[in-house]
């Protein structure tokens, strides 16, 4: 107890940490998190008792404090930032109905088992069939880890030893300085750049195929824009002009999206692009369709055939967990990337003010503001949302990063915004709770 005096020596009175494993509650704590994990947590509460920071008698309890709510160290935090698809940040929320799915699939599961017959069935044949439902447009699809390894994957069966025709307005970073074509080169493609940085012309694709050619790739510019004095090939134009020559033409559109969405008319999607004459369509699963890190190829049979059958595939395929989510994404309910596009400022002011009216009750400095949001890595650079932000004092922007359940907002003209557009409307109560919890601390 802190009114009595500390020990003479604080090392003499530091329990065991056998003794301290014995607790009925640390025991409960090893068996869910693993031994060697409490024993670390209770190796740092003895450290705190031996340095006279905490009294030995409050040691079960700080050890108990100090748990990990799981054996993993991630852990959830509100997104605040008002960038819907945060890389930093994992990227697409999963719905529930695909978190479910996992749940289901992470046991021993029939991911390549036909129960009916008890022979080794398709892998993946449900998440498929899911995707190709989406996209009518597509005859097959395949799923790998991530949009990158798709491009791999086509870069090298379609591409090593040949030449993949690209504009250079098309030569993409896509983030953390990874370029798009080296990803290419070192799958032994060589590039046939097209074009100049603000212009190509269909007649600059033509002029580029020769018997060498293994396909031509249109890559969406996902975070950048291009303005002024430019000209691209749409995949239309692009697929007319490529009619005849044998030459497929794939278009990598990174976000995922399934069809035009009303909010992000720039944004291409799969259904159209195959629509307009792509032969094969990449994207990500976990951008703007809202589901498991994945990367989907969809398109012509004897494509994707090839595609599955090359050896690098088996590097590439996905886990059952992921097959399990994008299913659940695809078939489920509205996954929340798609809740948060379609949010409307009325309600988000409505949402900003309840929270509001908790925090000024309890006497804290906040407003609520109007503060554009956006898509994110994850496509529609430049396209400004709606959003709507509770504003508070600069100070708060750590403490909340470091609290208990983290929130990760902004800091903007000296004051820290908590923008609502990319959190979850039931997430907006635990936003209040975070943010009560720093002031209660700092009085
Ligand atoms: C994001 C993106 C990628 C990379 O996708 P990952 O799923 O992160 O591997 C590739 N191409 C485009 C156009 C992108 O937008």
């Amino acid at each position: 107890m802190s009114d009595q005096p500390a020990p003479e020596d604080p090392r003499r009175s530091v329990p065991r940490t056998d003794a301290l494993l014995a607790e009925p509650a640390v025991q409960a704590a090893a068996e869910r998190l693993g031994r060697e994990l409490v024993k670390d947590v209770i190796a740092r509460v003895q450290g705190r008792i031996r340095a006279a920071e905490l009294p030995a008698a409050d040691a079960v309890g700080a050890v108990l404090d100090a748990l990990p709510p799981t054996a993993g160290s991630l852990r959830p935090v509100l997104n605040a930032t008002g960038v819907l698809v945060h890389t930093n940040l994992g990227r697409a929320p999963l719905s529930p109905a695909a978190i479910e799915a996992i749940t289901a699939a992470a046991g021993t599961t029939d991911v390549e088992l036909d129960l009916a017959t008890g022979r080794r069935g398709p892998r993946g044949e449900a998440a498929i069939g899911a995707l190709l439902a989406a996209v009518p447009a597509a005859e097959a699809a395949i799923v790998v880890n991530n949009c990158a390894a798709a491009l791999a994957l086509v870069a090298t069966a379609l591409g090593q030893g040949r030449e993949l025709v690209i504009a250079r307005g098309e030569l993409v970073e896509i983030g953390d300085g990874f370029r798009i074509p080296e990803l290419l080169e070192t799958t032994g493609a060589r590039l046939r750049e097209v074009g100049t940085t603000n212009r190509v012309a269909l007649e600059d694709y033509r002029r580029a195929l020769g018997p060498d050619t293994g396909a031509v790739l249109k890559v969406h510019p996902s975070n950048f824009v291009v303005r002024g004095f430019t000209r691209a090939v749409e995949v239309g134009e692009l697929a007319g002009g490529l009619r005849g020559t044998g030459v497929p033409l794939v278009a990598d559109v990174g976000s995922g999206l399934l069809r035009p969405h009303p909010a992000l008319p720039e944004e291409p999607d799969l259904q159209s692009t195959l629509a307009a004459g792509a032969d094969l369509v990449l994207s990500s699963g976990d951008k703007l369709l809202g589901g498991p890190q994945a990367g989907l190829v969809l398109g012509r049979t004897d494509l994707v055939q090839r595609l599955r059958r090359h050896p690098l595939y088996r590097a590439l395929r996905v886990d059952k967990t992921t097959l399990a989510a994008l299913e659940a994404t695809l078939r489920g309910p509205v996954p929340p990337v798609q809740q948060l596009l379609a949010a409307q400022p009325d309600e988000l002011r409505a949402r900003a003010r309840a929270v509001l009216e908790r925090l000024t009750a309890a006497g804290i400095d906040a407003d609520v503001v109007d503060a554009p949001a956006r898509v994110g890595g994850g496509g529609a650079p430049e396209h400004p949302l709606a959003g709507v932000a509770v504003s508070l004092p600069a100070g708060f922007a750590e403490p909340l990063r470091r609290g208990q359940r983290p929130v990760v907002g902004y800091l903007e003209d000296d004051r820290t915004l908590l923008n609502l557009r990319s959190l979850a409307p039931a997430d907006d109560a635990a936003l209040a709770d975070a943010v009560l919890e720093v002031a209660a601390a700092w009085t």
